[in-house]
């Protein structure tokens, strides 16, 4: 069955969007009836095929989010079974040593200095983004750690300077840390939807004048909403002169190190303090596997106090992230990422991104054509948004409201799943090429369905 699901690459979405229905059907798989347990086994698996998104098709266009490379499969069942908590060497040789292995791999595309970077894994990006936020604080206040945000005193206040397409989770880890959302300095955007590189000095100084003592500025690497990437560059050289630190979220763009074709998109980015890279969206392996890098170690080590005696931990060993990543039961996820790096090697995901972006470009060149739909900005990874504008639209109906009437009529026909975004005031509709199986056709067939939907609104 799940052979049969990664190799059917026919065009579908999501075909049961009814979740009290599935409910009932998945409760009824856990009454004991006397069917037995082989086939309540295959009636599960069998069931969570059929009701989910089908990452593996080209109609599953709607988040950063794939089909697996099927070898993860296996690779994913040793790592269940072998089952090491890898966030200590102790206890967890190899996926340490695959933890360091795949750190010094990668930073050769990023460009760190050998001997002074770090990098761990993290349970998902979110927590990687979180953890550079709260070294980022730490850096500035260094007591904090000990006697809390209140010893800032109410002079000036902790702020971070992002986008408003910076990911939620950014916002949501000012939340956490003692910053608050509402001290965030928001760096206007060029109509690339890019941070505003002329606009960023002047807006921290000032913020400063007004009592803000920004400490940070977050660059995205390919933003969420659009694949946007800020000016790294310009970026660290602002950071640089006036004392701050640099995370850039490439939790979505990093994957594009990798590649020769792409990675001049991220210059500058051995520049930044911190980078977040999610492994498990453009390099297709199983998530969550993301990685959280820095470019000073000792940095990375102030970000926790000590964990408990009964674990080891040791910052002198350049084994294990225990001392530096808050979870303390981490899943080797970095096992899957080692092993099919190992085995493929860097021209596979290399290829695979680059046919990613590529399938993005086409999309965007053959939508610039269509009189009836609106290109919003060039892509710059391989996520696009763009409205649906025929000459007449349902009466009564805004054009935002109708983008997202389309969408939700889109998903609910099942062929294709597609997300949407709100941007400068209007809704718009938004794919994300994750599948380097993707066709031109395919992207066409999709245009011809949203007419096709659009002509039975007219009626
Ligand atoms: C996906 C994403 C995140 C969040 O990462 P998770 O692994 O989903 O937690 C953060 N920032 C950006 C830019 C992303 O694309």
């Amino acid at each position: 069955m799940l052979a049969d699901y990664i190799s059917d690459v026919s065009v579908q979405g999501i075909k049961k969007f009814d979740l009290p229905k599935l409910e009932q059907e998945a409760k009824e798989l856990m009454v004991n009836d006397g069917i037995s347990d082989e086939l309540r086994f295959k009636s599960i698996i069998e069931l969570y095929i059929e009701s989910g998104l089908h990452v593996y098709s080209p109609g599953s266009l709607g988040r950063q989010y794939t089909g697996n490379i099927p070898l993860s499969a296996i690779t994913d069942m040793v790592n269940s079974v072998v089952n090491q908590p890898s966030s200590f060497y102790e206890a967890s040789p190899l996926p340490c040593v695959a933890e360091k292995l795949m750190a010094e791999e990668l930073n050769r595309f990023l460009g760190f200095d050998k001997d002074e970077f770090a990098m761990f894994s993290t349970s998902g990006g979110s927590l990687a983004n979180l953890t550079a936020l709260l070294s980022a604080r730490n850096t500035r206040y260094a007591a904090c750690r000990s006697k809390g945000m209140a010893y800032v005193g109410k002079s000036s206040i902790p702020s971070v300077a992002m986008s408003q397409d910076a990911h939620y989770s950014l916002i949501r880890s000012l939340e956490m840390i003692g910053i608050g959302r509402d001290n965030i300095v928001w760096l206007p955007l060029n109509k690339n939807r890019q941070i505003d590189i002329g606009k960023v000095s002047d807006t921290i100084n000032k913020a400063k004048k007004n009592g803000s003592d920004v400490f940070c500025i977050v660059a995205s690497a390919g933003s969420t909403p659009t694949g946007a990437i800020d000016p790294i560059k310009e970026l660290a050289s602002i950071a640089h002169t006036l004392g701050l630190w640099l995370h850039v979220d490439g939790c979505h763009g990093a994957s594009f190190l990798v590649s020769e074709k792409l990675s001049h998109k991220l210059a500058g980015i051995c520049e930044a303090d911190s980078i977040s890279w999610d492994a498990h969206k453009m390099l297709s392996v199983p998530s969550p596997c993301s990685l959280l890098f820095y470019k000073d170690r000792k940095k990375a080590l102030n970000t926790f106090g000590k964990p408990a005696s009964y674990v080891a931990t040791d910052s002198g060993c350049e084994y294990g992230a225990g001392e530096m990543n808050f979870e303390c039961t981490k899943r080797a996820s970095i096992m899957n990422l080692w092993i099919l790096w190992s085995l493929y090697g860097r021209n596979y995901f290399a290829c695979k991104v680059e046919r990613m972006h590529e399938a993005c470009q086409e999309a965007y060149e053959v939508l610039k054509s269509q009189p009836d739909f609106a290109t919003i900005h060039k892509p710059e990874t391989n996520i696009l948004c763009f409205r649906y504008i025929p000459g007449k639209i349902p009466a009564g109906v805004s054009m935002s409201d109708f983008q997202c009437i389309i969408r939700h009529k889109v998903c609910e026909q099942g062929r294709f799943f597609i997300s949407k975004v709100f941007l400068d005031g209007c809704n718009a509709l938004r794919v994300v090429f994750m599948n380097h199986k993707h066709t031109l056709d395919n992207f066409m067939e999709l245009l011809s369905e949203i007419r096709a939907i659009g002509h039975d609104f007219k009626q």
